[in-house]
């Protein structure tokens, strides 16, 4: 297969946690017997200082010609002063989100054995690590729904109210992500909602149900209650396999699930659309879910763990390549094991390594295998 891809370093460190992983993402290609042709485009922060815009026009006709998108993270101190419509995330995700049409967000929560120390929970709750993913819809619900203020005549009891508004379609498609996400995993899908209470929750759950009968039925379904959901996610981690949920829902549970695995700088994530590549698989964007981290930019220091195994994750989702993307999975686990690719957000003890080094201990693991 050759893969087309579009390569948006962007700003903090960016550029160095892709530097660290295009070597790794080549490897694996390179062994699977792919090949990789790429472009490297500037990028919020980085696209302003060229071009005056967080996503230059360039950047997205290159976007535009890809089978999938490679993000590193954009922002920082330098852009905090414009206004907030411009500011280097806002200014390049949401149009690229809206551009084409990535209306799922797929975050994996890996926790390999060897750094449950890492996580805030007891040691026996996860000391055989994580490994679930939360598939969020990311275009509807609440978020996007009517935001009002009614002021009455007299001023007094000032109202908000925000629409939460679902189309048994946005519920399809998303249900249809999941599905291929849990059918490469253990088959096995929670549906996270509050339909004791929401009409929107009810189509949620009758929606799901029924995708899933008709079109996955090897699929395990079952559903939760958000509040529960909540608990489950601390109380028993390892429970969960894909967990699947609406918007505002999957915005707070993914941050818990992100803060039990530990640290950000493992942690990827993807968003991907109803849009097929040249592939037949969905477009996607593929990023760290973690930020630009001005505070340990251009110190060699960040974990590139998150950015390699968002490459990973893009092998997987827009092109099909489940095996290579497990190289690169295990590749990773083994070198943090090992010790060699501890940076300093996960050497608890051991001697940290740079940034560098981390990502060519993950290459060395590749070649091993
Ligand atoms: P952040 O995720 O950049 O950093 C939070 C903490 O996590 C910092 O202490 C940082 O050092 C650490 N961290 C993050 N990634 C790491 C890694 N790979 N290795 C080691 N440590 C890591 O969040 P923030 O500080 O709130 O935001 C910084 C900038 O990033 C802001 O401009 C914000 O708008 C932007 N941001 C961008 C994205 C994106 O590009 N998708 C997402 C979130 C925040």
């Amino acid at each position: 297969m050759h893969l087309n891809i579009v390569v948006l370093p962007g700003d903090g460190i960016g550029p160095e946690v892709m530097a660290a992983a295009l070597p790794v993402l080549e490897t694996a290609l390179r062994r699977g017997g792919h090949t990789l042709a790429y472009t490297e485009h500037p990028v919020g922060g980085a696209g302003i200082d060229a071009t005056g815009k967080a996503l230059p026009d360039a950047t997205l006709a290159a976007c535009k010609c890809a089978d999938a998108i490679l993000f590193g993270s954009v922002g920082g101190p330098r852009w905090e002063h414009l206004p907030p419509a411009e500011q280097p995330e806002r200014a390049s995700l949401l149009p690229l989100r809206k551009t084409f049409d990535l209306f799922a967000n797929i975050r994996p929560g890996f926790l390999p054995a060897a750094l449950a120390e890492a996580s805030p929970l007891r040691p026996d709750l996860v000391a055989g690590g994580i490994d679930m993913v939360c598939v969020r819809e990311l275009t509807s619900g609440i978020y996007f729904g009517q935001h009002r203020r009614i002021t009455p005549p007299d001023g007094k009891d000032t109202q908000a109210e925000d629409v939460m508004a679902y189309r048994k379609s946005e519920i399809e498609r998303v249900t249809d992500a999941a599905v291929a996400v849990a059918r490469s995993r253990k088959q096995r899908i929670v549906s996270v909602d509050k339909a004791n209470v929401l009409a929107c929750s009810v189509l949620w759950r009758e929606t799901v149900s029924a995708r899933i009968a008709a079109t996955a039925p090897e699929i395990v379904l079952s559903h939760m209650y958000v509040d529960n959901a909540a608990m489950q996610l601390v109380r028993a981690p390892a429970f969960f396999d894909v967990l699947l949920t609406e918007n505002m829902f999957g915005d707070i549970l993914s941050d818990e699930m992100a803060a039990v695995c530990g640290s950000l700088g493992m942690l990827a994530s993807a968003s991907v659309g109803g849009t097929k590549n040249r592939h037949g698989y969905p477009f996607g964007l593929y990023e760290p879910a973690g930020g630009s981290a001005p505070d340990i930019a251009g110190k060699n220091i960040a974990n590139p763990c998150a950015q390699i195994l968002s490459a990973a994750l893009m092998l997987r989702h827009s092109f099909g390549a489940h095996r290579e993307a497990e190289s690169i999975e295990t590749a990773v686990r083994d070198a943090v094991a090992s010790s060699a690719a501890r940076t300093a957000d996960i050497a608890f003890g051991h001697p940290a390594v740079g940034t560098c080094e981390a990502g060519n201990a993950v290459l060395e693991q590749l070649e091993k295998q």
